[in-house]
């Protein structure tokens, strides 16, 4: 292969990592947006292997990278097999730590190149800034994701950690960042011969950044709540993704530029999607301090008037078969029940009886983006009756019954009705609606955002107490 067939070979590669991430924005085209992904990684890493075959000067040591590679395949082939749904937050957090390393790591070393210590001029300078960035983004990449993934583990404690003026002290700690690396551009590469970073002036200023960086990561994240990392983890996908970038920029290789920045700026949308379907602003989520609700008892908002009324799986079941219009909308408990199969025999067996079954999911519902199309995909629900909140808010009122199952702050109507509510603002599901509602949870305990949701009280609302996978199954096994 020539050099034009591996130029050639990435621009495929990042074409079909385009195409990858067209296919992964919807539930019907997933699979196949995986498989390019996939494609697009193979033929990278062939591409990038024959380039370093190829170049004269490379020094590539195959017996070394080979075993490597093969050892790193295997053990991520076994760990995202054996990884649950929900610990998936913690599984990407700790790889995005390794693109913050591998980030530092190609910085130090390409500073250490011989061959860059002869660049001059605006050439030498554009190199060390790359250097620069590369090695400070990566940093706060490296530590930030080791903290998400302790606090997703549950190994740290999930609570902020609020220094006093922390503001200051981030602002501090880039200041003195800044100072550094303008130290560092300045010394720049004076010393061909150089091999040991800490006999060099400019060295010793770039460690210095990358020790202010990894302070300043495990700062950042520290101030965040256990509750935000879902969040946080998108937005540190974001920086692993511009850190990439600039280790593009150092490696001279074009595909690590575009994958980098396709990381980059994929992961800031989806964190912005996120905060959007959260009420919250991004700089309230990176700069922490909030995110610490538990979701267990009931906080703030106005007092909920009104009385509960109970339903049994018999009930339930009757009004389904009676239905000719049903709705059923997912929230975290479903996840934590395992209810998906037993929603889907309740789905087959209402369609054959000519009931229209659709599913109403809010961006946010579960603990991680895309949570339930997950759950629905792995039931195999069909993806033509899947629909997001904001293409069947209008059809609620002709839905005759509604299921929520598990779901709790997603339809809570005070986030539209009480302006003092911790959740006001937040778009939701207007479940409340339809003409009869019924509500499956265990108790009548808060979720998520430990907010009391005014939908059990309505009049049109019952409750169906229990294990959701539990009572779907009774209501499953009266539907006959
Ligand atoms: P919620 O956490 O608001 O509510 C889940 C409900 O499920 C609880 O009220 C709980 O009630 C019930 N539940 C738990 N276990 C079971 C079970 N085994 N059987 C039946 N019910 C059960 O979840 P939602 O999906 O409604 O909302 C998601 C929340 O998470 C939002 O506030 C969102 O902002 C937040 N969030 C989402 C992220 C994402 O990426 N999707 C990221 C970060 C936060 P009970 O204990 O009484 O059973």
């Amino acid at each position: 292969m020539t050099t034009g067939l591996v130029t050639t070979a990435y621009l495929v590669s990042g074409i079909l990592f385009v195409l990858s991430l067209g296919g992964l924005s919807k539930q019907e085209s997933a699979r196949k947006g995986n498989l390019y992904g996939i494609l697009g990684m193979a033929l990278a890493i062939i591409a990038t292997f024959v380039q370093l075959s190829l170049d004269p000067e490379g020094v590539i040591n195959f017996q070394f990278l080979a075993p490597l590679m093969i050892g790193g395949a295997v053990i991520g082939t076994i760990l995202a097999k054996r990884v649950e749904m929900t610990s998936m937050p913690e599984l990407v957090a700790i790889l995005h730590s390794f693109v913050g390393a591998a980030a530092v790591l190609v910085g130090l070393s390409t500073f250490l190149d011989p061959a860059n210590a002869l660049m001059t001029g605006s050439e030498k300078l554009i190199h060390e800034i790359e250097i620069l960035l590369g090695v400070f983004i990566g940093g706060v990449t490296f530590t930030g994701s080791v903290i998400a993934f302790g606090k997703l583990r549950g190994s740290l404690s999930g609570k902020p950690l609020l220094l006093p003026g922390r503001h200051m002290l981030n602002l501090g700690m880039l200041g003195a960042a800044i100072w550094f690396g303008s130290q560092f551009l300045e010394q720049g590469h004076a010393d061909p011969d150089r091999t040991i970073l800490l006999t060099d002036p400019a060295g010793i200023s770039l460690l210095i950044v990358m020790g202010i960086s990894f302070v300043l990561g495990v700062h950042l994240i520290l101030a965040i709540g256990g509750a935000d990392m879902p969040v946080v983890v998108s937005m540190l996908n974001s920086y692993s993704g511009w850190a990439a970038a600039a280790a593009g920029f150092m490696l001279k290789n074009d595909l690590l530029i575009i994958t980098g920045a396709l990381v980059g700026s994929s992961g800031a949308i989806l964190s912005y999607i996120m905060c959007k379907a959260m009420n919250r602003s991004l700089a309230n989520v990176i700069f922490g301090g909030f995110g610490t609700r538990s979701g267990s008892s009931p906080g703030a908002g106005s007092e909920v008037e009104g009385t509960i009324t109970e339903t049994t799986a018999d009930e339930v079941a009757e009004e389904l078969k009676e239905a000719k219009e049903v709705m059923i909308v997912p929230g975290y408990g479903m996840a934590v029940a395992q209810a998906q199969h037993v929603v889907k025999d309740i789905t087959e067996t209402l369609r054959t009886k000519d009931v229209n079954v659709r599913f109403a999911i809010h961006p946010v519902a579960g603990r991680l983006p895309g949570h339930m199309n997950v759950l629905l995909a792995e039931a195999n629900v069909p993806y033509d009756i899947v629909f997001e909140m904001d293409e069947i808010n209008a059809d609620l009122p002709e839905v005759d019954v509604l299921l929520v199952v598990g779901a709790n702050d997603i339809v809570n109507p005070s986030a539209l009705e009480d302006s003092s509510s911790p959740i006001a603002g937040m778009p939701v599901i207007e479940a409340w609606n339809a003409k009869y509602v019924v509500a499956l949870k265990r108790s009548m305990a808060a979720g998520y955002s430990g907010v009391e949701n005014p939908l059990y009280f309505k009049d049109n609302t019952d409750m169906l107490f229990g294990d959701a996978k539990d009572t779907l199954s009774a209501v499953f096994a009266k539907l006959g």
